[in-house]
């Protein structure tokens, strides 16, 4: 089972290869034309189907159904489910792209919608192709999304500590437990949960976990009440609750004991997209309040030829462009079957930071009116805290980043 794991996990050398014949100068930064294609038409969806709507979502935070359905039929979800199931196997980078352009738009629409895609994400790694096909290729046929539940209310960054437990009866698995912050926990088709499955509390997290596939319907599945977040509302975001829930056997991920590496694995892929949905908040950032620097007039003048705001709209700038290359970067790693646990957690990290730091002062840039709801940046200040908490926190991408560089100081 363990080569079974390596497998999964180890370079793509054949992408690697690829990519280098097609580029042989090395970097490339332009996007092709497929890219070009994708990018325009998520950029369309989002300014015309989701600015328009992003303020009532926020303000009834009902979940976007419409909107997914629309995004659903354009092809702008579930672009990495494999071909097998019906889907595009699209790149990680390609998949940014789009995130990048519908959080622009709004960001607890793309966290509806990107949560799917992490839900998805243990089983294009790990699954085996019946499990693909059953689970990916559902939401494929329909409107439908996934979850993944790691977190619980006692443990969040420290995994180790997950108490939700299944228990092998025959044929079946039994699990019990409570997760809590679980994005599309109410609307969600099928769940990824992790489970302890080693009793024994000093068994190392390596081998102690089982990952499953949990069917939304499942008799003693409970989701709680929609949680009332600061921001990003348009999302669902819930805690579960499974008491005696029967999971058959053929829907463990990889084999008992594979969990934790399926589960952490996950995060090198969707890192990137949620660096990106940063990228997209904090671009927005930007285009509001360099537009409310050319009209807003004070001491006889536009208020962006104070250099005390203009160079707030260049630091801004440098924030965005650099946070889009951080994404790029730790994308194509992937993408090109490089480890890129590093630069996804820079990218993350960075993307979150710069994100809260273009909030607020573009906040600042509409002064009094920035404070109000009927201006746009309010909202995008509550919606941007959450990205250095979630998929791992500021903190935890610092540590995993930290690691790295200590580790190669020992070569050095
Ligand atoms: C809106 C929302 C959506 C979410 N969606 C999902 C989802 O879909 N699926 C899912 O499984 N989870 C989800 N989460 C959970 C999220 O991933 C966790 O909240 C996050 O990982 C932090 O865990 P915690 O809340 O338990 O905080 P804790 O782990 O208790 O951390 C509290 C504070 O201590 C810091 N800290 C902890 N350990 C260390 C350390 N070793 N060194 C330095 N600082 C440390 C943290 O950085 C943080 O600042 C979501 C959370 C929210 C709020």
């Amino acid at each position: 089972m363990l080569k079974q794991v390596q497998n999964i996990f180890k370079p793509n050398y054949l992408g690697a290869l690829r990519y280098a014949s097609s580029h042989p100068n090395g970097y490339n930064f332009e996007l092709n034309e497929t890219q070009l294609e994708f990018q325009s038409v998520a950029r369309k969806f989002a300014r015309e189907e989701i600015v328009p709507v992003a303020g009532e979502y926020d303000k009834s935070g009902k979940y976007p159904w419409p909107i997914i359905k629309k995004a659903h039929a354009l092809g702008l979800m579930n672009g990495h489910i494999p071909e097998h199931c019906g889907g595009l196997a699209s790149s990680i980078f390609d998949g940014c792209l789009v995130a990048e352009e519908l959080a622009y738009a709004c960001t607890g629409i793309m966290t509806a919608l990107e949560a799917s895609g992490l839900g998805q994400t243990p089983v294009i790694i790990a699954g085996n192709k019946e499990q693909q096909k059953k689970y990916l290729g559902r939401l494929i046929e329909e409107p439908l999304v996934a979850a993944y539940c790691v977190t619980e209310p006692v443990a969040g960054s420290d995994v180790n500590g997950v108490k939700t437990r299944a228990e092998k009866k025959g044929n079946e698995w039994i699990l019990n437990g409570q997760k809590m912050w679980i994005t599309n926990g109410g609307v969600a088709n099928w769940y990824f949960v992790l489970a302890r499955t080693n009793p024994d509390p000093k068994a190392p997290a390596a081998n102690a976990f089982t990952g499953f596939i949990v069917d939304g319907d499942s008799p003693g599945l409970t989701p709680g009440r929609k949680e009332i977040n600061m921001g990003q509302r348009a999302s669902d975001t819930r805690g579960i609750t499974f008491e005696d829930v029967r999971i058959p056997a053929e829907n463990v991920l990889i084999g008992e004991g594979a969990g934790f590496k399926v589960a952490m694995g996950t995060f090198d892929k969707t890192r990137p997209p949620v660096a990106a949905g940063a990228c997209g908040l904090a671009q927005r950032c930007l285009d509001e309040a360099s537009k409310y620097a050319t009209e807003r007039k004070a001491f006889g003048t536009s208020i962006g030829n104070h250099q005390a705001v203009a160079f707030m709209l260049a630091d801004m700038a440098i924030a965005v462009e650099t946070t889009r290359l951080a994404w790029m970067k730790s994308a194509w790693d992937v993408d090109n079957g490089k480890r890129n646990s590093y630069s996804a957690a820079i990218a993350k990290c960075y993307g979150a930071d710069i994100a809260n730091k273009c909030a607020s002062d573009a906040v600042q840039i509409f002064g009094g009116n920035g404070f109000n709801s009927d201006y746009p940046v309010e909202k995008l200040m509550r919606d941007a805290k959450i990205y250095q908490i979630y998929e791992g926190t500021s903190q935890i991408q610092r540590i995993i980043i930290s690691r790295e560089v200590l580790g190669r100081a020992k070569t050095l």
